[in-house]
């Protein structure tokens, strides 16, 4: 947009009629002053101004505006009766570029200086825009580095913790067997399994974590029956946490298309989050259902829930949430695998939850699918 400021009407007219017939946005002023007010409240790209006007000249609208804001990238063009004030022009104006044109105005002299101005503070524009893009990126790939040091260091930690219980348990299990103490002995490898078993999920998490980085998580698609895999799995995790009441409230008998493993990987995933997250409860609720064609699929707990601003990051990779983080171990990777497993069936992932009285997390998968469109 283009402010022309001039106290003769004529001048403004024709101007104007010019600058719009080259398909210019323009807008006017009579006197400095208004010229002051239009650039307070917005933008232009150049402002031509006459010098000499009654009030506040040219030049002193040029200096008071070099200082506003808005008024950083505007370039001026001065329209004065003779070039010899002209060296008077710059200074106080520092900001935008400057121009002149004496009087009587050459139009085709004021269209070429204006088409100029309009491509400088396009490309300027343009320079901004990618300098601003190439600061977001440096960001985003400092965080990105932040966040993948503070991983190795927690991975490290994770992996020595039930590294540290097998080497201790396997030292009380010699002593045990010294002795013949078969009871204990049996306690003892329990425990020891109990700990690989959890190092087993972390190197699994890990690999996965490294396949999908590198596009290589494959799945292994075929129609299987939903329930009886909820069932298989109630069984084993109810077992392995004997202290929780695992119930399936509802079901629905319906063939799924996907990869029944990376599935099941992602619902144990969710209830072993769900004990994890719910100290003081007993109860875990999962539940199938159909709506508009999709399975739903969820796992409730009443623990310690989430606020709505966590709800949507916590699929994310590496993200944990830091008011709880310390409380409950864990490396953040998790619900971004089963992300990541969800999306590639063509489904969706979410959670409801409140804090202090559990969550709900869910997913939906398409019934009906092409087989083909989906691999
Ligand atoms: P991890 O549990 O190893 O931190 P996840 O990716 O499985 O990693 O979970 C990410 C974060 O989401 C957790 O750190 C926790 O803050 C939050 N979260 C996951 N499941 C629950 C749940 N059932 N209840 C409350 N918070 C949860």
């Amino acid at each position: 947009m283009i402010l022309i400021v001039d106290d003769s009407r004529e001048n403004i007219i024709s101007l104007k009629k010019v600058l719009e017939k080259n398909n210019f946005e323009v807008d006017t002023a009579s006197s400095g002053e208004e010229a002051l007010k239009k650039v307070l409240k917005r933008s232009y790209v150049l402002i031509i101004l006459d010098v000499q006007m009654p009030g506040m000249d040219g030049f002193e609208v040029a200096e008071a505006i070099s200082g506003y804001s808005k008024a950083k990238e505007t370039a001026i063009i001065f329209l004065s009766a003779a070039s010899s004030n002209i060296k008077l022009i710059t200074r106080g104006y520092s900001s935008g570029g400057l121009d002149y044109i004496t009087k009587p105005v050459d139009v085709n002299i004021l269209l070429l200086k204006v088409k100029t101005f309009y491509r400088i503070y396009e490309q300027s524009r343009a320079l901004n825009e990618m300098q601003n893009a190439l600061l977001e990126e440096i960001e985003f790939r400092k965080e990105a580095e932040r966040k993948k040091d503070e991983f190795i260091s927690i991975a490290s930690h994770e992996l020595k913790t039930p590294l540290t219980s097998i080497k201790g348990y396997i030292q009380l299990l010699e002593r045990s067997i010294d002795k013949g103490d078969i009871p204990t002995v049996k306690n003892r490898l329990y425990k020891v399994q109990d700990h690989i078993e959890k190092l087993n999920i972390l190197v699994a998490d890990l690999l996965d974590i490294s396949k999908i980085e590198s596009g290589k998580l494959k799945f292994n698609k075929k129609f299987f029956a939903i329930d009886p895999l909820l069932d298989n799995i109630i069984e084993v995790m109810q077992q392995s946490h004997p202290d929780f009441k695992i119930v399936k409230t509802e079901s629905v008998c319906e063939n799924v298309f996907g990869d029944e493993m990376r599935i099941e990987q992602v619902i144990i995933n969710f209830i072993t989050n769900a004990i994890k997250y719910s100290p003081g409860t007993t109860e875990i609720q999962i539940f199938s259902r159909v709506c508009d064609g999709e399975i739903y699929i969820a796992v409730k707990d009443f623990g310690i829930g989430m606020s709505k601003e966590h709800q949507q990051k916590v699929f994310g990779k590496f993200y944990r949430v830091e008011e709880t983080s310390e409380r409950f171990q864990g490396l953040g990777i998790g619900l971004f695998i089963c992300q990541q497993i969800i999306q590639r069936h063509k489904g969706t992932i979410g959670v409801k939850s409140s804090p202090g009285k559990g969550s709900e997390f869910y997913f939906y998968l398409p019934l009906n699918q092409n087989k083909e469109e989906n691999h």
